[in-house]
């Protein structure tokens, strides 16, 4: 891989950057790991304070250049599981994805609760030296629901959002306060929504889960947990993220909520975006997730929010398990599944199926993200950090999981073909991926 350490110009390539506007061919030029310029194709000598340097040209005709892409939902399993993946294999099979900024989730064993676990995540994707790896750091102590950890502490550490995703907060009182809290350190509060009342089984609950013998999850389960935080983070005025939305009547909630002001951000699932419950049949475990697939009128209501701007994001929810934790019984099998490699596959398929524009798609991988966490990634403006993603859309291509840079291969998307590849990642201007 070469370095790429001054100076290069990118030239040539179809240039998408939707938080700027920008959709065509454009010369970008990189300065010490940043957009020092993106200008008409030719315009390349009258960049400022140029004239007269070499400069490296990388030619990418008939390449696609995109800001690298933000994932805000990657479970690392590190420390803890490190047999599942590490902060170094997950932040391997980010940049083989496209992704340059990575949220890493914080349930973890132990759960990432203090300041000191905080700054190990944040060390352990510095010497990793690939995506950049963000901490999020749990809303209660070991995750319990009940006492709040040191939000401002955390903060201070690097945390960027505070979640006990993998459990709900089931408290209304404990999630009260944690929204109060989160206010004074201007981070969300980003909520796996899912009332354990209602919970318990192991996929979607309706025709198919009666079909095939096994017990459901209601969309209930999810909606009545997203009403509930909507009201408290009315109530409170703080900044609320609701991760995984899977459901029809949760897309409802969210955007009833956005248009009377609420400050709720809220992200899709690639899986949700492209997959039901039909996906089941068979008890393919690589099928078992939470919240569960649902059925075709749900996906095409989270398709529709992604396009219309209900939901700012699309999120991995990359959920490495080891095959022992899948080759089980359906109801017994871990649920989740590897998704930093297929995300943008998934999504530019939806294009290809005439289901989201191409610039919102993008827009759903890059700046979306950024915002809905105040990030600065996702844009190709001048001065931001020059993490890029080079796509050839015309590759064709098939995903095998076994040959994954992740460690673990868990994905219903074995063996399924795409045309759209991911072929090149710059990180702070320095190639971290090259196919
Ligand atoms: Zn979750």
């Amino acid at each position: 891989m070469s370095g790429h350490a001054g100076l290069f110009a990118i030239v040539g390539a179809r240039v998408i950057d939707p938080a700027n506007g920008i959709d065509g061919e454009r010369t970008v030029l990189v300065r010490d790991g940043r957009i020092a310029g993106v200008e008409s194709p030719g315009a390349l000598p009258s960049f400022d304070g140029v004239r007269g340097e070499r400069i490296e040209r990388i030619d990418a005709r008939g390449l696609w250049l995109l800001p690298g892409f933000v994932d805000l939902h990657a479970h690392l399993r590190e420390p803890g599981e490190e047999h599942k993946e590490t902060i170094a294999t997950g932040a391997k099979a980010a940049v083989a994805g496209g992704y340059t900024t990575i949220v890493a989730i914080a349930n973890t064993r132990p759960p990432i609760d203090n300041a000191a676990l905080v700054r190990f995540v944040k060390k352990k994707g510095e010497e990793a030296d690939l995506a950049r790896v963000l901490p999020a750091a749990t809303i209660t102590l070991g995750q319990k629901g009940e006492g709040l950890t040191e939000l401002v502490d955390l903060a201070e550490a690097g945390a960027v959002c505070f979640t006990d995703d993998g459990r709900p907060v089931a408290n209304a009182g404990v999630m009260r306060r944690a929204l109060e809290y989160s206010r004074l350190v201007g981070r969300p509060i980003v909520a796996h929504e899912e009332d354990l009342g209602l919970a318990g089984g192991s996929m979607h609950e309706g025709e198919v889960s009666v079909r095939l013998g096994l017990r459901g999850v209601p969309g209930a389960a999810e909606e009545v947990m997203i009403r509930r935080d909507l009201v408290l983070a009315e109530l409170t005025g703080a900044h609320l993220h609701v991760m995984h939305v899977s459901t029809a009547g949760s897309v409802r909630a969210i955007r009833e909520a956005k248009s009377r002001g609420v400050k709720v951000t809220a992200e899709a699932t690639p899986h949700h975006l492209t997959l039901t419950d039909e996906a089941v049949k068979g008890y393919d475990t690589n099928a078992k997730m939470m919240p569960p697939l649902r059925p075709e009128a749900d996906r095409r209501a989270i398709v529709e929010a992604l396009q219309d701007g209900t939901l700012d994001a699309i999120a991995t929810d990359h959920a490495p398990h080891a095959t022992v934790d899948k080759e089980l019984e359906f109801d017994k099998a871990a649920s989740g599944i590897v998704g930093l490699e297929t995300a943008f596959a998934l999504t530019l398929r939806a294009v290809q199926r005439g289901e989201l524009k191409l610039t919102r798609a993008i827009e759903l991988l890059t700046s979306g993200p950024a915002r809905a966490f105040q990030l600065d990634a996702g844009t190709l403006t001048v001065g931001a950090p020059a993490d890029l993603t080079l796509i050839d859309p015309e590759a064709r291509w098939k995903f095998d999981a076994k040959k994954s840079s992740s460690k673990s291969h868990n994905s219903p998307f074995d063996g399924w073909e795409f045309s759209g590849r991911v072929v090149r990642t710059f990180v702070g201007g320095r190639v971290r991926f090259e196919l």
